[in-house]
């Protein structure tokens, strides 16, 4: 188990965008490749970091952001893939650096690796690490954020990846109204505190709600409000995409809590990232830009 299991061999900066003192620095950790596959990490990490850097709002931020590659070889190759309750698991059992495991919380999809492993690996190799990326080399689905964003090797897994980010570097919650699906009791009302984070709101004042210097006079506020709380709301946008008001359904909750855009990125994988997300994202980064 653990650190027998494998070797840290160093590390790369695959994208240099100035001195670590100065930049953002991300860097991508590998879980579950055997020293045999480190060719193909390091072409996974060449298209993380690729793909990263073509998605808004990062594609006018590269010039804030560095991107090291972490290279750690695992005795065997993928992740933990216990039975999972009705959703399967092969129940694998590789010997793995950081023990990534699916069916964290018995959710299969829920990957997690040891995150404190991690970042003591990180730090070591690179002391100005601001986020670390977990990339697991496995054909499964599964992902998650926390304190190391993690994500594997399923079609479309990098589009997870920036997920993650969102909301590991970010703080940027789920936009999706539902946990395990759209009909789970439990589900219907939030709570009417005010969430901290950035992405979504209870308030539904025009004049005071979070993101109101971002929505047009001309929007309907709420913008769309979902008739039956017990499933999430079915409807289409009401409105082209783009606009920002207040949609209802958010942060595994079916109402009461509202949404920026109708769709995001921290909503189903593979939308761009909302303009309130952006916006959050580029507080952040450019304080790291050249001056
Ligand atoms: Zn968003």
């Amino acid at each position: 188990m653990g650190t027998s299991d494998g070797k840290v061999k160093g590390s790369t900066k695959i994208v240099d965008a100035g001195p670590n003192t100065q930049r953002w620095n991300v860097a991508i950790v590998s879980e579950g490749y055997r020293e045999s596959e480190m060719g193909q990490f390091a072409a996974d990490a060449q298209q993380f970091a690729n793909t990263l850097l073509a998605a808004a709002p990062f594609d006018r931020l590269r010039a804030a952001i560095n991107i090291h590659r972490v290279d750690v070889t695992s005795t065997d190759s993928g992740a933990k893939d216990p039975k999972c309750g009705t959703s399967g698991g092969t129940g694998a059992k590789p010997k793995t650096y950081f023990d990534a495991s699916f069916c964290t919380q018995g959710i299969r999809r829920l990957l997690v690796g040891n995150s404190g492993r991690v970042m003591n690996v990180v730090k070591k190799l690179v002391p100005q690490v601001h986020i670390a990326l977990l990339e697991v080399n496995s054909p499964i689905h599964g992902g998650s954020g926390g304190s190391v964003a993690t994500f594997s090797k399923a079609p479309g897994a990098v589009e997870i990846a920036l997920h993650e980010l969102g909301h590991t570097a970010f703080s940027l919650a789920d936009e999706y109204e539902y946990s395990r699906d759209c009909r789970q009791g439990g589900h219907e009302k939030h709570s009417q505190s005010e969430p901290s984070q950035p992405n979504i709101t209870t308030n539904k004042n025009r004049a005071t709600t979070k993101w109101a210097r971002l929505i047009k006079a001309t929007t309907a506020v709420p913008t769309t409000v979902n008739a039956n709380c017990k499933v999430c709301d079915p409807q289409p946008t009401p409105v082209p995409a783009g606009t920002v008001g207040l949609f209802e359904g958010a942060d595994y909750f079916h109402c009461r809590v509202y949404r920026p855009e109708f769709d995001c990125r921290m909503r189903n994988i593979g939308m761009p990232f909302c303009a309130v997300c952006q916006q959050a994202i580029v507080k952040k980064l450019t304080p790291f830009l050249p001056t």
